[in-house]
C-alpha cells in the first residue's frame, strides 16, 4: 500500500475504534529519527529497549504515529469543583475514572493498530507511578514521552504547561504511540503555540512558579499523591486552557 493508503487504514481503525467508545480522536505521523533525537538521554535508551532489534531499520525508514483521544466534556467539568481544601472530590473522580478509561482506550487501540501494520505499540501510560518514586526524575527512564511525537507529528503544539495543545481539544486529550517500518505519510508539526495565554499559569502555582523551582514537575508529582483521588491526576492546568484560554473559543470537545 502506499504512504497515504496507509495513513487512511490507521485513521479507519481510529475513527472506528473512537465512535465505537465514544470518544473523539486525533492523529500524527512523526518521523522515527526525529523522535529519537529529542527524547531525553534516558529516555532514547528505553526507546531504543522498546524497539530492541528493529532499531537501525527504524532509524533509517521508520515513523512514530501518534494518536490521541479527548476526553469528553463531563470530565473537564469534573476538575476541581468547590474550594481549595473544600473540593468536592467526588466529583473530581469522575476526571480520574475518564483517564483511566481513556488509558485503556489507547492501548487497546494503539494494540490493533501495531498489529495491523506489524508495528509496536508503546501504551498511554504506567498508571500509579507517582507515588511509587521519591522523586519525577526516577520515572524518565520508565516512560517514552509520547508529548516529542505528538508535538513533531502536528497533533497539537507544546503548551506552556508542558502539555500537547491540539488545536481542536486544547491539551484535554490522552496519547499513545505506534512504531512502525511501514510507509506512512508523515503529518508537518503544528505552527500554532500559546503567545501570551497564562490561563494555566493563573490556575496553578507550581506553573507559575516554574522559572524559580528546580522542576515544577516534582510539586506536580507530590500535589497528585497528596490529592488522593482514583487514580494520579489533577487536570487543572487542562480544564484552565480549554475553559480560560485564549483559545478557549477554538477549543470544542
Ligand atoms: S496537573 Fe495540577 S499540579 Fe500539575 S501542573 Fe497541572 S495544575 Fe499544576
Ligand atoms: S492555558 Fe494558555 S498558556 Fe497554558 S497551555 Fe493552554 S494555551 Fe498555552
Amino acid at each position: 500500500m502506499s504512504a497515504t493508503e496507509n495513513l487512511h487504514l490507521v485513521e479507519a481503525i481510529l475513527a472506528a475504534e473512537g465512535k465505537r467508545r465514544g470518544l473523539k480522536w486525533a492523529i500524527g505521523v512523526a518521523p522515527f529519527d526525529a523522535v529519537y533525537g529529542t527524547l531525553l538521554p534516558v529516555q532514547k535508551t528505553r526507546l531504543s529497549e522498546i524497539a530492541s532489534g528493529s532499531i537501525e531499520h527504524m532509524m533509517r525508514e521508520g515513523s512514530v504515529i501518534s494518536i490521541a483521544y479527548a476526553y469528553p466534556p463531563y470530565a473537564i467539568e469534573a476538575i476541581a469543583q468547590g474550594r481549595e481544601k473544600a473540593w468536592d472530590m467526588e466529583r473530581w473522580n469522575v476526571y480520574a475514572r475518564a483517564y483511566m478509561r481513556l488509558n485503556k482506550a489507547l492501548n487497546e487501540t494503539s494494540a490493533l493498530i501495531a498489529k495491523e501494520l506489524g508495528g509496536i505499540a508503546i501504551p498511554a501510560t504506567v498508571e500509579g507511578l507517582s507515588s511509587q518514586v521519591s522523586h519525577v526524575e526516577q520515572y524518565y527512564a520508565q516512560r517514552v514521552s509520547h508529548r516529542v511525537a505528538a508535538e513533531l507529528s502536528g497533533v497539537g503544539w507544546r503548551g506552556k504547561n508542558e502539555l500537547i495543545v491540539n488545536p481542536r481539544f486544547g491539551c484535554a486529550i490522552r496519547l499513545a504511540s505506534i512504531l512502525t517500518t511501514v510507509t506512512i505519510m508523515r503529518t508537518p508539526s503544528s505552527k500554532q503555540g500559546c503567545g501570551e495565554c497564562r490561563a494555566c499559569f493563573d490556575a496553578c502555582r507550581f506553573l507559575n512558579n516554574k522559572g524559580k523551582l528546580d522542576n515544577y514537575r516534582e510539586q506536580c508529582r507530590r500535589y497528585l499523591v497528596y490529592l488522593n483521588l482514583e487514580d494520579e491526576v489533577c487536570g487543572k492546568c487542562i480544564k484552565a486552557c480549554l475553559k480560560e484560554s485564549l483559545y478557549a473559543g477554538q477549543f470544542n470537545l
